[in-house]
C-alpha cells in the first residue's frame, strides 16, 4: 500500500533467556501477521548505549542469581514505590540523553518493552519529546505471577498481562482497566502453529524411538540442581532386575557450558543426550513426555504448550515465586527441590502411575496459551491504526535535555 512501514522497536535484555525469547516471539508474530507493514528491531538498548550498570545488567543479573540471598534483597528492597522511584529518577538523569539518542537512531512508531525497567526512562524522553501521543508505547509482562512493581507504568497505552494474577497485580498498582489485556505470555509462533509428530522428532534427533523421554533443563543459563538430578535420574529410569533402561534423559544446559562439560564426561546406564544452547526447543520439548525445570515462565509456558507435564525444581525468588502454584495448583506439575524425590517422581510416572502423567498432560494443554503472541501482535496493530496513519515522527535531538530533569 501506499502506507509507509512503521518502526517497531522491541527494548529488551539479555537477562536470562526468557526476555529474548518473549522479544524474538512477538517479532516472529508481526512478521507472520503483517509481513512487510512493520519494521521490527529488537534492542538490548541499554547495553548499546549507557553505561554501568545498565548495560552490565546481565553480569549483574546472573551474578545476582547465582547468589540467591542479594538476589532477594535487591528484588524486595526496591519494590516499594518511592525507592525505585528515586533510584530510577536517578540513573533517569543520567542516562536519558543517551537513550534520547538511541530512540532518535530508530526513530520508532511504536515502542515494546518486555523488560522490567524500561518503561520509565524511555517515557521520560517521549514526554519531553512532546511524543507520548505520537508513539504507542506498550508493556509486554513476561512473569506469570509475582512480578516486579516497576513493570507497571500508567504512562502506557497498553499493559499486557500474562494471567489474571499480574492483571490485578496491575490494577492495584494505577493501571487503568482500559489499559490492561490479558492473552497469556508470548511464546515463539514455532510453538503455536508447528504441527510436530514425536515420532518424526525422535528420529531426527537420534533418540530411542521407544523409551519414554524427560526434558532437563534449567532456562537460558542452565540453572538450579541439574547435576544432581541427572545423576539420580540416571539411576532411578534404570531397572536393575531386568538389566534395562525404563526411560530416556535429554539435557539441555543452555548457556552453562561448565555444566553441559561436567555431564558429557559422565558414564551412564540409560540413553542420556548433553545438549548446549538449543534454538529449536519445540523440537525437543515435541520429543518428550515431561520437563523438569527451574519454575521460568517462558519454559513453563513452552512446556503447557508442548502438554508436557512439569517437575519444578528451583526458583528464583521474587519473580518466580509464584510461578509454582500457577503450575501445581492447576494439576499440570509438581514442585520438589530434592533430586532424589524428583528422580523417583519420573521414574513413577515412566512405570506405576503412567495414568497420572496422561492426567498432567491433558491439564498442561488446558492452561496452554499458543495464542497469546498473535492477539498482542493483532491488539498492538489495532492501536497503532487508532492513530490514524502515522507521518514521519518527528524526533528532535533536545540538547539541554538533560538538565530539564
Ligand atoms: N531456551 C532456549 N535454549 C536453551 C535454553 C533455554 O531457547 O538452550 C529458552 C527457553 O525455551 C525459554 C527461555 O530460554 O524460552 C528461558 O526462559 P525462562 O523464562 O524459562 O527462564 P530464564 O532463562 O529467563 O531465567
Amino acid at each position: 500500500g501506499a502506507e509507509r512501514t512503521k518502526n517497531v522497536l522491541i527494548l529488551m535484555s539479555d537477562t536470562g533467556g526468557g526476555h529474548r525469547a518473549s522479544a524474538e516471539a512477538i517479532r516472529d508474530a508481526f512478521r507472520i501477521e503483517f509481513g512487510d507493514e512493520y519494521r521490527i528491531i529488537v534492542k538490548d538498548v541499554w547495553k548499546e548505549y549507557t553505561g554501568w550498570p545498565l548495560n552490565d545488567m546481565e553480569r549483574s543479573y546472573k551474578f545476582m542469581v547465582k547468589h540467591v540471598q542479594l538476589w532477594k534483597v535487591a528484588f524486595h528492597s526496591t519494590s516499594p514505590k518511592w525507592i525505585h522511584s528515586c533510584y530510577l529518577a536517578a540513573i533517569a538523569a543520567y542516562y536519558a540523553k543517551e537513550v534520547e539518542a538511541g530512540l532518535m537512531e530508530y526513530k520508532p512508531d511504536i515502542i515494546i518493552s518486555v523488560h522490567p525497567l524500561m518503561q520509565h526512562i524511555p517515557l521520560w524522553v517521549l514526554k519531553w519529546q512532546g511524543l507520548q501521543k505520537k508513539v504507542v508505547f506498550v508493556t509486554v509482562i513476561t512473569d506469570l505471577n509475582t512480578c516486579h512493581p516497576t513493570w507497571f507504568h500508567p504512562g502506557v497505552n497498553r499493559c499486557y498481562c500474562p494471567s489474571n494474577e499480574v492483571a490485578k497485580r496491575a490494577l492495584y498498582d494505577g493501571l487503568e482497566d482500559s489499559q490492561i489485556r490479558v492473552f497469556g505470555l508470548p511464546i515463539r509462533p514455532s510453538f503455536a502453529r508447528a504441527v510436530l509428530s514425536k515420532d518424526d522428532l525422535r528420529e531426527e534427533l537420534e533418540m530411542d524411538p521407544n523409551l519414554p523421554a524427560v526434558l532437563l533443563m534449567g532456562g537460558g543459563e542452565g540453572m538450579g540442581p541439574v547435576k544432581k538430578t541427572a545423576k539420580a535420574l540416571g539411576e532411578s529410569l534404570y531397572d536393575k532386575d531386568q538389566d534395562k533402561p525404563i526411560g530416556q534423559l535429554i539435557i539441555i544446559c543452555g548457556r552453562n557450558k561448565t555444566l553441559a562439560s561436567t555431564l558429557e564426561s559422565e558414564k551412564w546406564k540409560i540413553p542420556v543426550k548433553v545438549r548446549g544452547f538449543e534454538t529449536q526447543m519445540e523440537k525437543w520439548m515435541g520429543a518428550c513426555d515431561c520437563i523438569i525445570t527451574k519454575a521460568g515462565p517462558g519454559t513453563i509456558a513452552e512446556a503447557l504448550i508442548r502438554g508436557l507435564p512439569i517437575v519444578l525444581n528451583d526458583y528464583i525468588p521474587g519473580q518466580e515465586k509464584g510461578n509454582v502454584p500457577y503450575v501445581v495448583d492447576n494439576g499440570a506439575g509438581v514442585f520438589t527441590r530434592s533430586p532424589k524425590e524428583t528422580a523417583r517422581i519420573v521414574a513413577e510416572w515412566f512405570s506405576t502411575k503412567t495414568e497420572e502423567l496422561k492426567r498432567m498432560s491433558e491439564n498442561a494443554l488446558k492452561l496452554a496459551q499458543p495464542e497469546a503472541v498473535f492477539d498482542i501482535v493483532k491488539d498492538i496493530h489495532d492501536l497503532a491504526c487508532q492513530r490514524g496513519p502515522l507521518a514521519n515522527i518527528p524526533y528532535v535531538l533536545t540538547s539541554s535535555f538533560t538538565s530539564l530533569i
